[in-house]
């Protein structure tokens, strides 16, 4: 057992942006459930769905230094998944937000892995009950610098990948997201109040996989920085 100290945890977890010496504070973090068909499929699903949407508490962020990091092999798991994603971070807030203004309201991108311990997902979804404890567990939510859109190239077409132990395991362009970024923006914008320092997963290609202590991943989306995650 850890005792944790009495006093709490302390300030929002910040992320570093790409290039300038300056933080990210992060409010929320919000995730697209099935968002690119092929990946929709090997979860057992096909047809064009409307959006739908999980959380993650933001102190479940890992930041990723450009040498590389490390997130714990979480408890109660035997089928620990990595989910790479492209992650969209919002500047400006905003409510019922129309597709044709929403990218006015990204202020970057960064590299995530929406890391799942898909054994308890899948028990927790069979029974209809909440995914938290499948998706919002410690250390889940493994994250590059951000880079802020401006420096950017053509964030709609860019290849996706993951690497685990050099071997590719995802490979996809955003380009076959199911729900574009700014069409993901205006359907979240309808159920919540985005607001500045917001964070959206925007889904996982296929190819998920299981990872085991002592493997690692690397997380590429093109024109931002990639991550290199090991598991301990
Ligand atoms: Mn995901």
């Amino acid at each position: 057992m850890t005792v944790s100290t009495p006093w709490p945890a302390g300030p929002a977890v910040c992320l570093p942006v790409h290039g300038i010496d300056q933080q990210f504070p992060v409010h929320r973090v919000y995730c697209v459930g099935r968002n690119y068909a092929a990946h929709a499929q090997e979860m057992g699903y096909t047809g064009r769905e409307p959006p739908f949407f999980f959380l993650k508490p933001n102190d479940a962020l890992v930041p990723i230094a450009a040498q590389g990091g490390s997130i714990p092999y979480p408890s109660l798991t035997q089928d620990l998944h990595h989910e790479v994603e492209l992650v969209v971070a919002i500047g400006t807030g905003g409510h019922d937000i129309d597709p044709k203004d929403a990218m006015a309201h990204v202020y970057g991108y960064a590299v995530g892995l929406d890391m799942t311990r898909r054994d308890l997902q899948m028990a927790m979804r069979k029974q209809g009950r909440p995914w938290d404890i499948g998706k919002a567990f410690d250390a889940s939510a493994p994250i590059g610098p951000i880079t802020p859109a401006a420096h950017v190239a053509n964030i709609e077409q860019a290849a996706i990948s993951l690497h685990v132990n050099d071997a590719p395991r995802q490979a996809s362009t955003v380009a076959h997201l199911i729900w574009n970024i700014a069409e993901t923006i205006a359907h979240l914008s309808n159920a919540w109040t985005l607001q500045p320092g917001d964070l959206i997963f925007t889904g996982t290609p296929e190819g998920v996989g299981a990872v085991q202590r002592g493997d690692r991943m690397h997380a590429h989306v093109q024109g931002l920085q990639p991550i290199t995650v090991s598991v301990r």
